[in-house]
Parts: structure tokens; C-alpha cells; sequence
């Protein structure tokens, strides 16, 4: 334990740097802006479509004419960069639609960034969405038991993060989970021609009840079993150290843990660790459930979400995905 400077009281009063709200903010250790916010947006086909999603209030699926709406309304406010999901209108067991060249997100990709050419567009590279099982990878069946086949579905995703770099992605951002993927994207996107796109890995992201809403605006619930023979065990610290590693070793440029208020020690040590810019994805269920309890006004949303960021902040994350983004962000405006 580091010895923690300090003189003896009445000498020293912590209250006196407490007295006013301008010299609370000159003592602050720790900010929070728009800059560091990044919007979740869930793109689908058709046309005026603003489909929402009930356990998220404020969250929609959007058909690409509303999509551009919201990410310029968030670009407008301050956000810097949203992160795209698709909803494909045919699924299969080869995940086509992730990797298709006219598929949803690439569509949408290639939209934002005709349009809003100053914000960033990030892609969630995986295969759930797009699986007729919902699963992330490839599912070989085995003696009667399904199993998720970790080295084919490295080609797949590979693929995927390729096709959306080349739509204009500026970043990808794997969440599959499977083993060696960093590696196999990066190696992907350096043979053509990509080696500038930055991959930003979901390292640490742990099996958890916190995704239920968005499995609802995803529509990515697997049909059978679960997501625990890939995705981490809640209760493993030095696990998602080595995750974080790994990611980084294989050409991860920005490393996630994911979900953040229950994982804040995580995200702590992983920025303690290793220095590298860290992002946290405030998920679902946190969202909802500051929004049920301001609903029921049992909760200020404003200052208890404000508050939520801040401590993610705090922890150690650079960057904090958040469906929160554009409220956060005019929050921070109006001071
Ligand atoms: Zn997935």
C-alpha cells in the first residue's frame, strides 16, 4: 500500500476544497464528456421504421433513413462515434448476412459515412445475429451434442471485419469471443490492403445476465444452450487479464471489458495493467434499470446515470459505449 500524503488535522480539512461548485470542479479528478461516448444503433431494413424495444425505453431498432436521423441527432450533441448492430432479414448456419457485401450493416456503414462523414463508425463484428441458432460461431454437432467450432468461425468473422472496413468502417470491433480472433482479423485486414483500421476487441466479456434487454433489440437469443463455453466466467479476474493480453499480443489497439458496473474492478485492473486505451460497455440491463427505477421516480436518471459514467470513468475506461450517449451528452451541456 502506497503511503497516501496527508497532514494531520485541523491542520489539513478536506472540506475546504468542498466549498463551492467551481473549486469542486478545479479539484476534480476525474471528468466525463461527450468525447468519450460511443452510441449503440440497431440498423434493419425497410423503410420509416422505428421499431422500439421494450425493456429499453428509448431504444429502437431503425430501418437506415431513421438510423441516419439518430446518428446525427447524437453527432449533433457531441457524440463522436456509434456502434453498429444489424438485424438481417434471412438468417442461416453460415451467418451470410454478417459478411454479405450489400448486408444490413454494411449498407448502413456506407451510409453514415457519406453522410456524416466526421463521425466514427464502429461495427460489431460477430455472428449472432445472423445465425439461424444464434449462436456466435459455427455449431458442429457432435454425438448429439452441439458444440460452438472456435477455428472455423475465425475465417467467418475475418471475413465479416474485412467486408465492413471495406463498406468504410473506422473501426471493428470483434465480440465473439472465440479464441485467436484478434489475430485473424488483423492478419485479414493486412492482406487487403487495411492495416490502418484499429480493431477494438471485446477482451473481457464475460456470460451475464446484464445482455437480457439487448438480446431483445439484437434478436440474438440462442436457440439452445448458452453462451458460457466461450464467453467468460463471471467469477475470473486473472482469467480477463490474460484475455486482455492475449487481444493485445494479437494487435488489439483498444481492449473492452464488457458489461462495466458489475465488472468495474476489471476494468481497473486492466487499465492499471496494461496502459492500453481501455473502453466499457455500460449494457442493457444497467440502462434499463436506471430507466425503470426513474420511471417509477425512484431514482433522479439524470444524476444517478451521470453518476454510473463517471465511475466507469473513474475505474479506468477511456471510452464508455452507452445507450445513454446522447442524453449523457447534453447533460454534460447544460452543466
Ligand atoms: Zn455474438
Amino acid at each position: 500500500m502506497s503511503k497516501i500524503a496527508t497532514g494531520p488535522f485541523p491542520t489539513y480539512r478536506p472540506r475546504r476544497l468542498r466549498q463551492s461548485a467551481a473549486l469542486r470542479r478545479l479539484v476534480a479528478e476525474t471528468h466525463l464528456s461527450a468525447s468519450q461516448l460511443v452510441y449503440p444503433l440497431f440498423a434493419r431494413g425497410g423503410r420509416r421504421l422505428r421499431k422500439p424495444i421494450g425493456a429499453m425505453p428509448g431504444v429502437f431498432q431503425l430501418s437506415l433513413d431513421e438510423l441516419l436521423k439518430d446518428a446525427e441527432a447524437a453527432f449533433k450533441v457531441g457524440v463522436p462515434a456509434v456502434l453498429l448492430f444489424g438485424i438481417p432479414d434471412r438468417k442461416d448456419t453460415k451467418a451470410s448476412g454478417a459478411y454479405a457485401r450489400n448486408g444490413i450493416v454494411q449498407q448502413a456503414v456506407r451510409l453514415l459515412k457519406k453522410e456524416l462523414p466526421g463521425l466514427m463508425v464502429i461495427t460489431d463484428v460477430c455472428l449472432c445475429e445472423y445465425m439461424s441458432h444464434g449462436h456466435c460461431g459455427i455449431v458442429e454437432h457432435h454425438h448429439g451434442h452441439a458444440h460452438v467450432a472456435n477455428d472455423a468461425t475465425l475465417k467467418l468473422l475475418a471475413r465479416t471485419a474485412v467486408s465492413h472496413a471495406e463498406a468504410g468502417a473506422d473501426i471493428v470491433a470483434p465480440s465473439d469471443m472465440m479464441d485467436g480472433r484478434v489475430a485473424a482479423i488483423r492478419r485479414a485486414l493486412d492482406t487487403t490492403g487495411l492495416s490502418e483500421t484499429p480493431i477494438m476487441s471485446y477482451a473481457a466479456k464475460f456470460a451475464s445476465a446484464y445482455y437480457g434487454p439487448f438480446r431483445e433489440a439484437a434478436e440474438s437469443t440462442p436457440k439452445f444452450g448458452d453462451r458460457r463455453s466461450y464467453q467468460m466466467d463471471g467469477a475470473n479476474a486473472n482469467e480477463a487479464l490474460r484475455e486482455v493480453a492475449m487481444d493485445i499480443h494479437e494487435g488489439a489497439d483498444i481492449v473492452m471489458v464488457k458489461p462495466a458496473l458489475a465488472y468495474l474492478d476489471i476494468i481497473h485492473r486492466v487499465k492499471q495493467t496494461f496502459g492500453y486505451p481501455t473502453a466499457a460497455y455500460n449494457v442493457s440491463a444497467e440502462y434499463s434499470m436506471i430507466k425503470a427505477a426513474a420511471a417509477n421516480g425512484w431514482v433522479d436518471e439524470r444524476a444517478v446515470t451521470l453518476e454510473t459514467l463517471l465511475a466507469m470513468r473513474r475505474a479506468g475506461a477511456d471510452i464508455i459505449i452507452t445507450y445513454s450517449a446522447c442524453d449523457a451528452a447534453r447533460w454534460l451541456k447544460q452543466g
